[in-house]
């Protein structure tokens, strides 16, 4: 089984001609509401795919709250985890100008509430997970207890999003460390040089078991186990990128605990992924594992 550890945030959008300036009104479209945040999203892309999932999380008693529960309900994902109360849901005010860049404001709200003793409560979806999935919207020391409560056998995997250096005891815990090039260089420090290689290479240097740098429309490395290995992408028509990342480290997690290798599991993480940009927003756009076998072969 697969327990995911991370946020839930409600995503509030709305279209603009223009962003405002200081002191100044603008009207916008209408108001579209979906449910996001990292860890939310993983759950739902790991349950779509037919992972028996299970989310620890918080949100806020409020009607953002019941959205995601209800988001996470439909997808399969048990909500046993999912601690509601000490302050509002989580939300990411986004304005979308008519190129399509976005502007976004994150309130984390409950997010910043998860706390190490709910890590401490919750041992028993520690004990019935063969793979733990984190990021970084929550308090680091609430992932830090993650790793200390992580029992023998089970394996961890972190996307450390948004970005932030990583204390070693939670680096040592990585199997592996999933990145993108922004997040290497947050972590791995800004003198990196221009391959995904000696990305690769300068984090292991920090100590984690393995990493995986994700490419975007490139696919993915993996480097693990003394030795990289590309991952290619499937070529698809990218209609929104929104939640790839999430959709694509989710799939990789359920994939190694059923046993498969780690470039094994990346290559089928980078069909998700891809399935995942060919459709808008982010847990709506998941495919299932039917809908990954159609659009990429077996
Ligand atoms: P992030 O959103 O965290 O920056 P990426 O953009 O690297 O992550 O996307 C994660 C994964 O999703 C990639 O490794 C790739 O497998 C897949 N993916 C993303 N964009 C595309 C694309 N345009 N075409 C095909 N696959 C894509």
């Amino acid at each position: 089984d697969l327990l995911v550890v991370g946020s839930a945030n409600a995503d509030l959008v709305i279209g603009v001609e223009r962003r405002p300036a200081a002191g100044e009104t603008v009207l916008g479209s209408d108001l579209a509401v979906h449910p996001g945040g990292k860890g939310a999203n993983q759950a739902v892309a790991a349950a779509r795919l037919g992972a028996r999932t299970a989310l620890l999380a918080r949100v806020g008693d409020d009607a953002h709250g019941r959205l995601l529960l209800d988001a996470q309900r439909a997808a399969g994902v048990g909500t046993v985890g999912v601690l509601v109360g000490g302050a509002p849901t989580g939300v990411a005010l986004i304005t979308v100008d008519p190129s399509g860049d976005n502007s976004i404001v994150v309130s984390p709200g409950a997010n910043g509430r998860l706390a190490p003793e709910d890590v401490r409560a919750a041992q028993g979806l520690l004990h019935a997970s063969r793979v733990v999935s984190a990021q970084l919207e929550i308090p680091l020391e609430t992932v830090e207890e993650v790793v200390r409560n992580l029992p023998s056998g089970t394996r961890f995997v972190l996307n450390p999003s948004p970005p932030r250096p990583l204390p070693a005891e939670v680096l040592a815990a990585c199997d592996p460390l999933i990145v993108n090039e922004h997040e290497a260089r947050v972590i791995a420090g800004d003198e990196l040089g221009g391959a995904p290689e000696d990305w690769a290479r300068a984090l292991l240097a920090l100590g984690p078991r393995s990493v995986v740098v994700t490419l975007g429309a490139e696919g993915a490395l993996v480097a693990a186990d003394g030795s990289m290995t590309r991952v290619p992408s499937v070529k698809v028509d990218a209609v929104d990128t929104t939640g790839a990342g999430d959709a694509f480290t989710a799939a990789l997690a359920w994939r190694l605990g059923t046993g498969a290798a780690l470039p094994e599991a990346a290559a089928y993480a980078a069909r998700v992924g891809a399935a995942a940009v060919t459709r808008p927003g982010a847990q709506e756009s998941y495919p299932t594992a039917e809908e990954v076998e159609a659009l990429c072969g077996a």
